[in-house]
C-alpha cells in the first residue's frame, strides 16, 4: 500500500477510490492483520471514506472468557471501541465511534463468534491538499496511525486486563439483573449505592462532589438478587403495577425516573447506573404537540372531538398536547410495550388527571378527554402493562396506584400505607372508563415510506434529534429514550432494513414486522444492519424504530383487527442486544 500511495502524491482527489480493497496493515508482517478501504470519498469535503481493521485471532490474544457469549463479546466491542477512540485521540481524520455511558451493540467493532478476532470499522477522512492527494498525510494515517491503534487497542496484551475484565463483568451483570427482572414480578431494580444525577443536563457522566446522595432503597421494597460476578446485591425491586413517585419539587423524582428510562442499557463501570434496570419493554412517554398521527385508536383518551373526527381511526398533522400522548400511548403498547413511564414535567395534564371540581364544572359531554386516571389500572389488569409516574402535583393517582414512593431530599420512601389512607378519604370524582380498549394493530404501507429517488435510500442523524429517510424529516426530539445520535442512524438502517427485506409489505402488522426485525437482530447483530450500509451505527430497539416511523409525515397505513393482549405474543429482543433472556 505504501508503494501504491506514494504513487499517487498529488494525483487527483478522485484517484483514491483505487486504494479500495483488502491490504496487509503496513508493519503488521505475517500477523494476518488487514487494513480495508472499504469506500472511497469523492471529495476532499465529502463524507469521509470508510475503512476497516481486522485483527485475526491469535494477533488479537482475548481469552475465550471474555467473547464466549454475545453479552461478553458486545462488551469486549464496546471496551475496544472506546480504547481505539481514546488512541486516535488527537488524530481528526480517523473518526472511530467510541461510544458514550451506554455499552450498545455498534457498527464500529465486532468480536466473531467464531474465534474472538476483531473488526474494527471507522471514518477516515482522506487527506489532499485541495483537490490533490496529499500522499504523504495519507501515509501518516493509514500506514502509521492505524497501525498503531491496531496493535494499542485492538490487542490484550497491550489492554489493561484488570479494567477489560470489570467492564465486561459489569455488562454481564447488568444483563442478568435486568433479565431476572420478569421473574421477580418486577419492573425495575435500582441497586443501593447507585449514582443517578448527572453531570448536567448535557453531560451524562454521573455527578460529582458532596451534594451527590448515593441511591438507597426503601425498607420495604429492598430486595436481594444474586449476580454471577458482584455476587448479592441489595436494592430497590420496584413491582408490577402501577407505581407512582411523589415528592416535593427539587426533590430527585425526575431523576429517578431518567434512571428507569436508560436502565434499558448498561452502563459502563464508573457510570453509577450500572445496576439501576428495567425490563427491555419499558417505554417512557411525553406530550409532542405538533406531531403527526396516522390512523391510531385513541377512543380510550380522546372521544368526540369539536371537529367531529372519529377518534377509533385518528389522524393529524399536528397533535395537541394530549392526542400526541394518547397516541404515543397506544402507539407504544401496539409495539409491544410492558412498562409504561411519564413524567409529570413533560406530561399533557389534561391527559393525566381531571379532579372532581372540574368534573362539576365541565359536563363529560363538552370534555372529549378520558383521563389515564381511569384506565391505567386496567392497562395493568387486562393489558399485562405497568406504569411508573412521577406526579407531584395531584393526589388522584394515590386511589390507583399499587405503591407509592415518595422522594426526600433525594431519598425514597415507601408511603404506600399512609397514600391508602389518604386515599380513603373520597376525593368526589367518578371514574369516567371502565377498562382500556383492546389495541388496534396497524399495517405499515411500504410504498410511503420507499424512497422516491432510485437506488440508496439517504440517511442521516442530526444529532439525536432528528432523521433523515429518504424523503423524510423524522423528530425525534421527544423520542426520549434514544441512547446516542449514532442509534438515531441505526434506526435508520433499521427502517431501511425492514422495507428492503419485505418486513414492511402491506399486509404484516407493525408489530409482526417489528418481529422479524428483532429476529434479524437477534440472529446477525450488528452484522444485519451493516448489511444496509457500512455506516457508523448504534444498534436501536424496536420501540424507537417504531417510534420514528410513526413520525415519517408520509406515512399510510392500513387496519388489521385489535387483539388482546395488544403484542402479538411476540418477545420483543431485549434492550441489551445481547441476545439472551428476552421476556415476553
Ligand atoms: P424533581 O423532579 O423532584 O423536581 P429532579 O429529579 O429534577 O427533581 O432533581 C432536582 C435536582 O437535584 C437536579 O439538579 C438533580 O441533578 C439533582 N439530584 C437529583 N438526585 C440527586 C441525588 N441523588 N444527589 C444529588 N443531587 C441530585
Ligand atoms: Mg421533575
Amino acid at each position: 500500500m505504501q508503494e501504491q500511495l506514494a504513487r499517487l502524491e498529488g494525483a487527483p482527489y478522485g484517484r483514491y477510490k483505487g486504494l479500495v480493497g483488502t491490504w496487509e496493515l503496513p508493519g503488521a508482517g505475517t500477523t494476518g492483520e488487514t487494513f480495508q478501504l472499504v469506500r472511497g470519498q469523492a471529495d476532499p469535503f465529502a463524507p469521509p471514506a470508510r475503512a476497516a481493521v481486522r485483527v485475526p485471532a491469535e494477533r488479537a490474544g482475548f481469552p475465550p472468557e471474555l467473547w464466549s457469549t454475545p453479552v461478553r463479546r458486545r462488551a469486549l466491542a464496546g471496551f475496544l471501541a472506546r480504547r481505539a477512540a481514546e488512541v486516535a485521540g488527537g488524530e481528526r481524520s480517523l473518526r472511530i465511534d467510541g461510544g458514550g455511558q451506554e455499552v450498545l451493540e455498534r457498527g464500529s467493532c465486532q468480536v466473531s463468534a467464531d474465534d474472538g478476532g476483531v473488526t474494527l470499522r471507522f471514518g477516515l477522512a482522506l487527506p489532499g491538499r485541495g483537490r490533490r492527494i496529499d500522499a504523504r498525510a495519507a501515509e501518516r494515517l493509514m500506514c502509521r496511525s492505524v497501525p498503531e491503534i491496531a496493535s494499542r487497542a485492538l490487542r490484550y496484551a497491550s489492554l489493561d486486563a484488570g479494567a477489560l475484565r470489570r467492564f465486561v463483568e459489569t455488562v454481564e451483570d447488568s444483563v442478568a439483573l435486568r433479565d431476572a427482572l420478569p421473574g421477580l414480578g418486577l419492573v425495575a431494580f435500582v441497586a443501593d449505592g447507585s449514582v443517578l444525577p448527572r453531570g448536567s443536563g448535557v453531560d451524562d457522566r454521573p455527578a460529582t462532589g458532596e451534594g451527590v446522595v448515593p441511591f438507597s432503597s426503601p425498607e420495604g421494597l429492598r430486595t436481594t438478587v444474586e449476580l454471577p460476578n458482584a455476587g448479592a446485591v441489595s436494592g430497590m425491586g420496584l413491582r408490577e403495577g402501577v407505581s407512582l413517585i411523589v415528592g416535593g419539587g427539587f426533590h430527585g423524582k425526575s431523576t429517578l425516573l431518567r434512571a428507569l428510562e436508560t436502565g434499558i442499557w448498561d452502563h459502563v463501570p464508573g457510570d453509577g447506573r450500572e445496576l439501576a434496570v428495567s425490563r427491555p419493554e419499558t417505554v417512557k412517554l411525553r406530550a409532542e404537540d405538533g406531531r403527526r398521527v396516522e390512523r391510531v385508536d385513541v377512543h380510550a383518551f380522546v372521544g368526540h372531538l369539536p371537529d367531529g373526527s372519529d377518534t377509533t381511526d385518528f389522524s393529524t398533522g399536528n397533535a395537541s398536547g394530549s392526542t400526541s400522548q394518547a397516541a404515543s400511548l397506544c402507539e407504544a403498547v401496539e409495539a409491544g410495550a410492558r412498562v409504561l413511564l411519564i413524567d409529570e414535567d413533560t406530561a399533557a395534564t389534561n391527559l393525566m388527571i381531571r379532579d372532581a371540581r372540574m368534573q362539576s364544572l365541565v359536563a363529560k359531554e363538552r370534555e372529549p378527554l378520558t383521563p389515564l386516571v381511569d384506565s391505567v389500572r386496567s392497562l395493568h389488569r387486562d393489558h399485562g402493562v405497568s406504569t411508573v409516574l412521577v406526579m407531584g402535583g395531584s393526589g388522584d393517582y394515590l386511589e390507583v396506584a399499587d405503591r407509592v414512593l415518595m422522594m426526600d431530599a433525594y431519598r425514597p420512601s415507601d408511603v404506600t400505607e399512609r397514600a391508602r389512607e389518604v386515599a380513603s378519604v373520597p376525593a368526589g370524582r367518578h371514574a369516567e372508563a371502565e377498562s382500556f380498549p383492546p389495541v388496534v394493530h396497524r399495517v405499515p404501507d411500504p410504498s410511503s415510506l420507499e424512497s422516491e429517488s432510485r437506488g440508496r435510500t439517504r440517511i442521516r442523524s442530526r444529532g439525536e434529534d432528528a432523521l433523515t429517510f429518504g424523503e423524510h424529516e423524522v423528530d425525534l426530539r421527544s423520542v426520549e429514550q434514544i441512547a446516542d445520535s449514532r442509534q438515531v442512524a441505526g434506526i435508520g438502517l433499521a427502517l431501511e432494513l425492514m422495507v428492503r427485506r419485505g418486513y414492511v409489505d402491506g399486509t404484516r402488522t407493525l408489530a409482526e414486522a417489528l418481529d422479524l426485525l428483532d429476529a434479524d437482530l437477534e440472529d446477525a447483530g450488528a452484522e444485519a444492519l451493516l448489511a444496509v450500509r457500512d455506516e457508523d451505527f448504534a444498534v436501536p430497539r424496536r420501540f424507537e424504530t417504531a417510534a420514528a416511523l410513526n413520525r415519517v409525515r408520509g406515512l399510510r397505513v392500513t387496519r388489521a383487527g385489535s387483539r388482546t393482549p395488544a403484542s402479538t405474543g411476540s418477545t420483543a429482543r431485549t434492550a441489551s442486544t445481547g441476545g439472551t433472556g428476552s421476556t415476553g
